[in-house]
Formats: C-alpha cells, structure tokens, sequence
C-alpha cells in the first residue's frame, strides 16, 4: 500500500495547483503544494497576505469561487475513522459535487475569519445549527437539535441565553465561538481555521486560541490553522508550513521553525511579530511588498525582498528540499550545500525559551 495512505494521515495534497482565470490571463496562485496532515494534529499555514494560503484551503475544499480553477494535482481526504484498521481515501479534486457536500461539514469544516459575515446575520444562534443538524442529521428531533446546540455552545464557553440572540447582538469573540461550535457541530476529523483571531483584539485571540487548543486535545480532530501571525502559530501548531508567493518555502516542527528559523522570508515573519511572551524584541519586518502574481520574478521569488540574494537565486529557483539531518525541508540555496559556514548566524539560531501551551480561559466566553 501506498505509504502515505495509512490510516493516521487525513489529507495528502500532492502538487495541488490553483489559478485565477484561464488560458494566457491565468495567473498561478498556489503552485505545486505537496504537504498533508495527520489524524490529531494541528498543521499551520503562515504567510503574507498574497501568499496563497487562504486560496489553498478554498482550492481543496472546493470553495474557490470562479475565476479561481484547481489547475493541477491531487487531494486525498481519509474518509475513515481513527478505528479504521487502514485509511479509505477520496480524490477531492475529482469528486462529485454531491460527494463534497456529504464530506463538508461532516468530515471538514471551516472557521472563516470574520464570523459577522459567515453567520447568517438574519438567524438567531439557535437557527443557525438547527440547519446544520437537519440537512446532516435527519433523524434527530427538536428537543434532540436544542440539546446538541446548548452542548456545543458550552463547550466554547457559552450560555444557554445565546440560542436566541442574533450574530449583531454578540461580540466579536462570541460569534467567533459561536463559528467554531458550529465547525464541530458533527464532529469532523479535520477542521479548517482561517485566520479565526485576526479582527479580534489581542486578549480575545490569546482566549480563543487557547479553546482551541482545549478543544482539539479533548476531541482529537486534526486542525489547519491559517494565519500571517507566525509568532501565534507556533503556540498551537505541531508543524508550520510556510508560504511565499504561491509556494511553500519552508516546512518544519513548530518548535524547531520558531527555534532556528531557516529560510530568510521565514526569519523576516518572526521579526515582524512581537512575540505572545517573554522579553521585547525588535520588531524588523520584511522590505519590500509580494510579487504580482501576473509578473513573478524568475528564480527564487524572494529574492527581490531576500537580504542574503546571491547571484544564483535570480536564475534558479531552488527546490523544496530536507535539510540534512534535520526534520524539515526548506526551498534556499543556502542550506542547498554542505558549506554549512556561509549560512549567516540569525539562520542558524538554536535554544530560544519554549512557552508552555494555552490553556483555556475564560468560561464564561464574554469577550
Ligand atoms: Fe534568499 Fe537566495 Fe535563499 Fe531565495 S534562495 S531565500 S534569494 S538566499
């Protein structure tokens, strides 16, 4: 059997490719993304804004709205539980418009990142999964749905008293919550966060992600987690996956990526977000802005913006590849040697202080 098609893998995206438009006007958004995730895992995609992260999660879920088009590859969702003595895949690229409506919500469901616009703003809370149980669980009854929905909001921190309140009479921290109920209203294997915390202040997001990360360990679901904040990222995710213009520059444990940051747009994310603890620090940024899809350098596309740019990054693009030794893989002519001396020192950084995970906060989910 294949080797990526055990039972512990939940999705396998080989070369996945998204354009927008067609023919000579298409422009490639994600191009030859291969990484997967595993069963209880949570894997986080970081990037710019224009990275393609967002367009990759609506690319495989099969959510891109026209003139976005999957332009090539594969992906493979396991349909079977975690008792399954092997995994029983399904090509998401290829399968029928009914199929993907049965794996939706079931299998994977989506946080978006504003809940005011996902929720619909004319149904109270209680209506709003009562449409979700309904279409997915038929035979459940009223009293039945009222029980399943008070249990999900209290698994996020929330009163019964907001089954009948409207998205507008929540805070933003509530809808949020109110968002990721609903994503686990089925129990899905994976579910699919995009950049959940971003319009909420800084105590609310730390609130947030710390029920997600009580959640996943006392349900197991396997989780991606998008966002530009790479400094929050690595508080929750096992593996990063970073983004560049389309591609993945960059894919390690969180810890080691956070520790000893190896692609120089990967160290430029760090430095352009304060860290959720410990001491100051300066806070640098990357120069420059990401390319225009439509006019993508030729080589490696960061090296109008790369400090360490050599002659042969302008030529050659550098594939993704592992790094010696080292359980990860990285696109840059640095570590492409064995001359380990030319890779500058912030490159090679090791042993910064490990923070201990979030816990939940805040019960009562007032924020
Ligand atoms: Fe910078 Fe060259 Fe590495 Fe690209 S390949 S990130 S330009 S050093």
């Amino acid at each position: 059997m294949d080797e990526t098609r055990t039972k512990n893998r939940i999705l396998d995206l080989r070369n996945f490719s998204v354009d927008y438009g067609w023919g000579d006007g298409a422009v490639r958004a994600v191009d030859n993304v291969t990484m997967h995730v595993d069963r209880s895992t949570v894997v986080g995609i970081a990037g710019e804004s224009g990275s393609g992260k967002s367009t990759l999660i609506y690319g495989f879920t099969r959510l891109l709205r026209a003139p976005g088009v999957i332009a090539g590859g594969e992906a493979l969702f396991n349909l079977s539980d975690a008792s399954a003595s092997e995994g029983n895949f399904i090509n998401l690229v290829t399968a029928t418009e009914s199929e993907m409506r049965r794996v939706r919500w079931s299998n994977i469901s989506i946080v978006l990142q504003s809940a005011l616009s996902a929720l619909n703003p004319v149904l109270r809370v209680r209506a709003q999964f009562d449409q979700v149980l309904k279409t997915h669980r038929p035979h459940m009854s009223k009293s039945q749905r009222r029980d399943r929905t008070i249990e999900l909001l209290a698994l996020v921190g929330l009163n019964e008293d907001r089954l009948r309140r409207y998205p507008h009479e929540l805070s933003g921290g509530q809808r949020q919550r109110v968002m990721i109920a609903l994503a686990l209203t089925l129990n899905p294997s994976l579910v699919v966060m995009d950049e959940p915390t971003t319009a909420l202040d800084v105590v609310t997001q730390r609130e947030i992600i710390g029920k997600l990360a009580e959640l996943r360990s006392q349900f197991g679901f396997a989780m991606i987690f998008i966002t530009h904040d790479l400094s929050l990222l690595v508080e929750l995710a096992d593996e990063i996956v970073v983004m560049y213009a389309g591609t993945v520059v960059e894919r390690a444990p969180a810890q080691t990526l956070y520790d000893s940051p190896r692609h120089p747009y990967t160290l430029g994310l760090l430095s352009s977000f304060p860290p959720m603890h410990g001491a100051r620090t300066e806070l640098t940024g990357i120069p420059g802005s990401p390319p225009d899809l439509s006019d993508m350098p030729g080589g490696c596309r960061f090296h109008p913006r790369c400090p360490y740019a050599m002659e042969r990054c302008a030529r050659e693009t550098p594939p993704l590849a592992q790094v010696t030794n080292e359980s990860r893989s990285v696109a840059c002519w640095l570590h492409a040697g064995d001359e380990d001396a030319a890779v500058p020192v912030e490159l090679r950084r090791v042993g910064v202080e490990r923070h201990p995970p979030l816990g939940a906060e805040n019960a009562e989910g007032e924020t």
